[in-house]
């Protein structure tokens, strides 16, 4: 069989192989995806589709922050395809404070936004009940980020792929790659897809392919409900949950509900390390509910409909791998641990803003894989 050259072959079609797919065509590259199993169906699928700015660190917030603005941007210039087919909502975020410490740190959120220039609202007591009527009776208050959103994040891999494709892109779906150099990927059927320069965009699996790749899985639990619509109107975290996900050694839960546009309700979340089978775990999801019904009672009487986990891919600093790897022409995007969704169009741009050397929106350098390759030489 002859070998076809791509431009590039880009590994994995969840939501960051998808928008790099997208991101390479528009740019007028010869694009190849391949995907083992089906579009959106790792992580992808398991996420939670919150689009929000976090102020984890100042690259933390860029990156999160310039997606945002991606996805924002998108469902204005493409609306109402955009919006039917990735059922994106701007529903906003709202944390929520417990008690007067968390309002401290309401506080502290409210100035590192507004001096970065994200709008958000601080409430009291009296008008996050207002705002959240479901929520418990006695807490402090919290802090509204009116432009983050929300998305069903296989529909947004598939959005995007299918975007790709009517602008050239070649899926190879059910195919799986057993090598991956910059020059092309092996498949375990014996054939080669050559390209100038490949993306190792499989998520946890990437050190799989990239030995070295210093990513490791992060097991997060999820619950749906049945439908009830406005019973949770933004896309409602716990201050608590920054503890849960600085966490990198021991199991956490923290409270995370989301309203879909089905008016089904998203109930999250978990963190576990070193735990690799897919199985729910029942003690943790029973903390998880329980957590969630303590901010939210009225949860208790409402109908679960499913349960299921996933996998994070997780870095040690937290920030995902973008650019160039160890090997010549493959670049890697990987590495986006709980945020994977949001950050997909940043990284996207990121990436082929290396690769076709154009001026980037924000700094690349917290990305750059390069980084983690020091910290394991060191
Ligand atoms: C419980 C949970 C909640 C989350 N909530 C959010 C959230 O609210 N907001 C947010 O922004 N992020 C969230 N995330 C994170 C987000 O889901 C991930 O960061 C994101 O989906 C990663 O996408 P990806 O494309 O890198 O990986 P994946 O979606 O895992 O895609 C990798 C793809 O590569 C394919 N693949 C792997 N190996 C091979 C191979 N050898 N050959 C061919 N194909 C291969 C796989 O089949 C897969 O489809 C959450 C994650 C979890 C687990």
């Amino acid at each position: 069989m002859t070998p076809t050259a791509f431009d590039v072959v880009i590994v994995g079609a969840g939501i960051v192989g998808a928008a790099c797919a997208d991101e390479f065509a528009q740019a007028g590259l010869h694009v190849a995806v391949i995907e083992a199993g089906q579009i959106g169906g790792g992580a992808t699928a398991a996420g939670m589709g919150h689009i929000v700015v976090m102020d984890d660190s100042e690259a933390q917030f860029a990156l999160t922050n310039y997606s945002q603005q991606l996805w924002r941007t998108l469902a204005a210039e493409l609306p109402p395809k955009f919006l039917e087919d990735t059922e994106y909502e701007e529903c906003g975020t709202m944390w929520v404070a417990a008690d007067e410490e968390e309002m401290d740190e309401v506080r502290r959120k409210q100035a590192f936004y507004e001096q970065r220039g994200v709008p958000v609202e601080v409430l009291d007591a009296r008008q996050l009940a207002e705002a959240e009527p479901n929520l418990r009776p006695g807490l402090a208050g919290g802090l509204r980020v009116p432009q983050d959103g929300v998305t069903y994040p296989p529909c947004g891999a598939r959005f995007f792929i299918e975007q790709a494709q009517t602008r050239g892109a070649q899926l190879f779906q059910g195919k799986t790659v057993i090598e991956l150099t910059g020059k092309g990927a092996r498949l375990s059927d014996g054939s080669f897809i050559a390209a100038g320069f490949t993306v190792n965009a499989s998520g946890s699996w990437a050190p799989e392919l990239t030995p070295g790749v210093n990513v490791q899985k992060r097991k997060g639990h999820l619950v749906i409900t049945d439908r009830y619509p406005g019973f949770v109107r933004h896309q409602l975290i716990e201050l608590g949950y920054l503890k849960s996900a600085h966490s990198i050694s021991t199991d956490s839960v923290a409270f995370n509900a989301q309203p879909r546009k089905t008016g089904q309700i998203l109930i999250g979340s978990s963190r576990q390390y070193g735990v690799e089978d897919k199985q729910i775990d029942p003690p943790i999801l029973r903390r998880m509910i329980d957590r969630a019904i303590e901010y939210m009672p009225r949860l208790a009487k409402l109908s679960a409909l499913r349960t299921w986990t996933g996998f994070r891919a997780a870095t040690p600093d937290k920030l995902p791998l973008i650019g160039p790897s160890a090997i010549e022409n493959l670049y890697l995007a990987t590495g986006h641990e709980g945020l994977g969704i949001t950050t997909s169009l940043g990284t996207a741009k990121l990436l082929a803003d290396q690769v076709l050397k154009r001026t980037p929106a924000i700094p690349i350098e917290p990305y750059l894989p390069s980084r983690s390759m020091e910290d394991a030489h060191a």
